[in-house]
């Protein structure tokens, strides 16, 4: 029952110097002279989600939510809240529409609104303490699996869920372990797993915050899905430019090793399993399968021709299962509750939740867990609390850069795979980027081709210079020039590259400005009427 302080250190806390703001909590409860015996806990967690608004510091138990926190407000904090039980007032969250004081995570709709099942611990458990997360119940589900499940009942326990591949294609995951288990069993010798943490999309950082904020989720979920297949060695592929989740997974891994919950015999079940962590070199295309996986394998992460599912022939030609870091970390929360309280929630072909980062322009700028099949309007509006000022939403750019770009009038689309898939764009990683009307659809189109354009690893034409072909007509339109003929000729352009690349990268490239010339095609006319 000791007092914690909890002091984010997810990346936007960070960026507005919460350790400075940790140091003087610390200091400042060394100077109030508290017993010993009661003296409140500093504790650095990953991100508790509302990036906006910090630093943020959290009271437990209570729940007290401090925003906007400066070290020169470490003194009120610890005097006024620690030793006197009082709220330090001018910190606490104020609802933007009615000035009503809303005190605790829980009163706060930001939070409340959300549904936490990946996320639950993030922002409360430190990251770097194994102990902190068995204190909160980690690895309990891999000891329910070792000791009372039999690999073929976890992964029909998974099969059970309906879980979803959260990296972007949306493959069933059960169906994915399946065909490993099938091709592993004709083929005889080892099965990878392999977790891709090559989070790219522009404003995407949702696994990031997991591996950074929650590593022994991923381990035990990872861990777990090796004991269903019958892996002895895994792989974490985590993006160079992640170098905290890299330090935060290294430590778990380490602390795990120690415990006994990683390496031989893991708690004495027999059960084998090792992992490596894979950096990657900042390639976009390296998030693509078969880049990933000849990336690991110590050559050129480019993609290659698809003619063998890698289930059956993935790294170094042997059965693989390759998950997101947000797959596995739902794997233990499937095997804690089960899988028919997994496909209870959300939508009926979209079970569980799905964790957004939400950022552009909304008030409430951060990550949120939501589930599945949710409208748009919920998450952008109500949890998000809307455009700055008031106004409406122009756009939502969901899926990434290989996504598409919403409108308003199509607030009430439910967020789950299929829904999105139907209305032009796709559920991605979960990257969401706000729109107002200040921004031009073209110049937001551009400058997803422009990002592609220089992400393309240019083993195929139709992505090598289709692509750049598309840029420089976009390029003409925001100048002014084009006519009516070149948004045909953009549209038969977009087809041949969707129809004729080799990888996702450049087969949904199109995409932005697919979507964009739907929803906003006037915008595009207007462009080229403004030469007139
Ligand atoms: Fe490379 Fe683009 Fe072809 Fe993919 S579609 S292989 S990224 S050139």
């Amino acid at each position: 029952n000791q007092t914690q302080v909890i002091v984010c250190h997810g990346k936007g806390c960070l960026a507005n110097n919460s350790p400075d703001v940790a140091s003087a909590l610390e200091k400042a409860i060394e100077g109030a002279g508290l017993d010993a015996n009661v003296k409140p806990l500093v504790k650095a967690t990953g991100c508790h989600g509302c990036c906006s608004r910090g630093p943020l510091v959290i009271i437990e138990p209570g729940g007290i939510f401090y925003q906007k926190v400066s070290p020169k407000d470490a003194e009120d904090i610890v005097n006024q809240t620690l030793v006197n039980g009082e709220k330090v007032e001018r910190l606490l969250y104020k609802d933007p529409d009615t000035d009503e004081i809303l005190p605790t995570v829980d009163d706060i709709p930001y939070y409340n609104m959300q549904e936490r099942v990946v996320l639950r611990d993030i922002g409360y458990v430190d990251p770097t303490d194994i102990n902190d997360t068995l204190a909160r119940g980690g690895y309990k589900s891999l000891a329910k699996a070792l000791f009372t499940m039999t690999p073929e009942e976890v992964v029909q326990e998974v099969e059970k869920s309906g879980l979803r591949g959260r990296g972007g294609a949306g493959f069933p995951t059960g169906r994915k372990w399946r065909g490993a288990l099938a091709a592993k069993e004709k083929k005889g010798g080892p099965v990878y797993v392999v977790v891709n943490g090559d989070e790219g999309d522009p404003g995407a950082f949702m696994d990031g915050n997991i591996m950074e904020g929650d590593p022994h989720l991923l381990l035990e979920g990872f861990i777990i899905g090796a004991y269903a297949l019958g892996a002895e060695q895994g792989y974490m592929y985590v993006r160079a430019e992640y170098p905290l989740a890299i330090k935060h997974l290294s430590l778990a891994m380490e602390q795990a090793r120690e415990l006994g919950l990683l390496g031989e015999n893991i708690l004495g079940s027999g059960f084998n399993f090792d992992v490596q962590i894979n950096r990657g070199a900042g390639a976009f295309v390296c998030g693509e399968s078969t880049a990933l996986f000849t990336s690991i394998e110590g050559r050129a992460g480019e993609p290659r021709p698809k003619y063998v599912r890698s289930v059956e022939e993935g790294l170094w030609g042997r059965p693989t299962v390759l998950n997101n870091v947000e797959t596995w970390a739902n794997v233990p929360r499937v095997i804690e509750k089960g899988g028919d309280w997994f496909a209870g929630v959300g939508v009926p072909h979209s079970t569980g939740t799905k964790v957004f980062s939400l950022v552009g322009k909304v008030n409430n700028v951060g990550l949120v867990e939501v589930p599945m099949g949710v409208p748009l309007k919920k998450i952008v509006e109500e949890i998000g609390g809307g455009v700055p000022g008031g106004k409406k939403f122009k756009a939502v750019q969901t899926g990434g850069p290989s996504g598409g770009c919403l409108p308003y009038d199509m607030k009430d689309t439910p967020v789950d795979f299929d829904s999105l898939i139907k209305a032009g764009s796709m559920m991605g990683s979960g990257g969401m980027i706000v729109m107002d009307d200040r921004d031009c659809m073209v110049d937001v189109a551009r400058y997803f081709l422009r990002f592609l354009e220089e992400e393309s690893c240019g083993k195929c034409i139709p992505c090598r210079l289709g692509v750049t072909r598309m840029r420089e007509m976009l390029d003409d339109f925001s100048q002014g020039k084009g006519s009516a003929q070149d948004l045909e000729d953009l549209k038969s352009l977009a087809k041949a590259i969707q129809d004729g690349s080799l990888c996702a990268l450049g087969g949904s490239a199109p995409n932005p400005v697919l979507t964009t010339m739907q929803y906003f095609g006037q915008e595009y006319l207007e462009h080229i009427e403004n030469q007139k």
